[in-house]
Formats: C-alpha cells, sequence, structure tokens
C-alpha cells in the first residue's frame, strides 16, 4: 500500500477507535482530524507513532497532544466556521492546523522560536494560508488582534489571567488546563457582556504555560 494510503487508513483508524467511542460528534471535526497529516507534524523518529492513542516529543521539551484531547478541547469552542481563533501555544502546528480547517482566520503563538518556525514551514507547506504563527509569550494573549470568537491554551496555566478574559468577543469561548504540575482541569469559559462563565470539565495533563502570567521555572521546573 503506498505511504499515503497507509497514514489515510491510520487517520480514519484514530478516528473510528479514539474519537468515537468517546463521544467526539461534531461531523466538521471529525472530517478535519480524518484529513490533516498529523505524521508530518511530529519529528521522524516518532513519525510511526503519530496516530496512536498518547502525546509525544516535538523537542524544545514540549508535546503534541493526544489526538482525542485536541478533538475534545477543539469541540469545546463550538466552531462553526467563520470564527477568528486564538491558540496559545503552537507547539507543532497540528491543533492550529485542525483550527484551520474549522475557522475562518486562526493566530497562534509559541515561545521557542525554532518551534514556531517548524510549526509555520509545516503549515505553508500543506497550504494553510489563514493561520498566523507568531513568536512571543502568549500568556499576555495577542491584544494587537482581538477580539477572538474562540482562544485556546495549551499548556497548563496557574489561572486564567483576565487580559485573556477581555480578548474574548462576546460570546466567545475559551477552553484552558488550569492547575499545576501534580494534575490540571480543563475550563470553559464562556463571556456574556462584561460577564464570564466557568465551567470545570476534566482532569488533564499539560506542560506549564511560561511568561508573564504562567508558571515560572521555579514553581515548576
Ligand atoms: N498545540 C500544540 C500542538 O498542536 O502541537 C501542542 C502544544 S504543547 C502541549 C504546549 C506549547 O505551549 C509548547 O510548545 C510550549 O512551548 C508553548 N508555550 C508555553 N508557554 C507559552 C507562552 N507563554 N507563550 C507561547 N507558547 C507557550
Amino acid at each position: 500500500m503506498p505511504e499515503t494510503n497507509f497514514f489515510t487508513a491510520e487517520r480514519q483508524r484514530m478516528v473510528d477507535e479514539q474519537l468515537i467511542p468517546r463521544h467526539i460528534r461534531d461531523p466538521r471535526l471529525l472530517d478535519a482530524m480524518r484529513t490533516v497529516p498529523r505524521h508530518l507534524f511530529v519529528p521522524p523518529k516518532v513519525r510511526h507513532l503519530a496516530y496512536a492513542d498518547g502525546p509525544l516529543p516535538i523537542g524544545q521539551s514540549q508535546t503534541i497532544s493526544q489526538p482525542y484531547i485536541v478533538a475534545y478541547m477543539t469541540e469545546l469552542l463550538d466552531l462553526q466556521g467563520d470564527e477568528k481563533v486564538l491558540e496559545i501555544g503552537t507547539g507543532s502546528g497540528y491543533q492550529a492546523a485542525i483550527l484551520a480547517e474549522l475557522a475562518r482566520e486562526v493566530y497562534t503563538i509559541e515561545q521557542h522560536p525554532p518551534l514556531a518556525r517548524r510549526a509555520a514551514r509545516t503549515l505553508e507547506l500543506l497550504g494553510y494560508r489563514n493561520v498566523h504563527v507568531l513568536t512571543g509569550d502568549g500568556s499576555r494573549g495577542l491584544p494587537e488582534h482581538a477580539p477572538y470568537d474562540a482562544i485556546i491554551v495549551t499548556a497548563a496555566a496557574p489561572h486564567i489571567p483576565q487580559t485573556l478574559l477581555d480578548q474574548l468577543a462576546d460570546g466567545g469561548r475559551l477552553v484552558a488546563p488550569v492547575g499545576g504540575e501534580q494534575g490540571q482541569i480543563l475550563q470553559r469559559w464562556q463571556r456574556e457582556g462584561q460577564s464570564f462563565l466557568a465551567e470545570n470539565l476534566a482532569p488533564v495533563a499539560f506542560v506549564p504555560l511560561r511568561g508573564q502570567f504562567g508558571w515560572q521555572t521555579k514553581e515548576w521546573s
């Protein structure tokens, strides 16, 4: 079987065995998960594990999240197709590609320049024209392009900074893992005018968010 057919089959299997049984239902999201070539976002030495049911190392002590967690967090954003989305923690660029399949425009920010460069190159090679990769401290958000209809934080924050909530459009959703080294809870926030409603959803395990509103290395090395 040619390599491309092999990976297409692996993606279909990932959706059938990891996502549908765990109640991921949005048909557009399931299509995106069947479409985006996850194996091109991971380093060659772990490519054979790209569609396995877990996170993988991507360099700089960082990880690409488990496919199910990518799908679950994305589903919580409730994207319909016309949104402007901010992702904090580009990593490999895989989550940004999934968002780009489902929303109008994606801004994604990464603290490590080598990861940002590699993600931008992969996204460009795959033809994603609606993703903007930036390098810097995303814990402050990206006020110059706010407001966002959805914000996704893909690293564990000590708390949700007010500055991020302020960058949500009215009705906008923010999804983030909140907590420390011992574990975190996935939270979804929704803005209604000047009110912010928070829900605690599921226990998760992420690498730390750094930067001004993130964990300092003396708190989480
Ligand atoms: N979404 C990524 C993907 O699809 O591969 C996985 C993200 S990884 C779990 C978390 C990422 O957040 C890491 O690449 C890390 O360098 C980044 N990060 C941590 N703190 C950050 C900050 N303050 N600003 C921007 N990126 C940050």
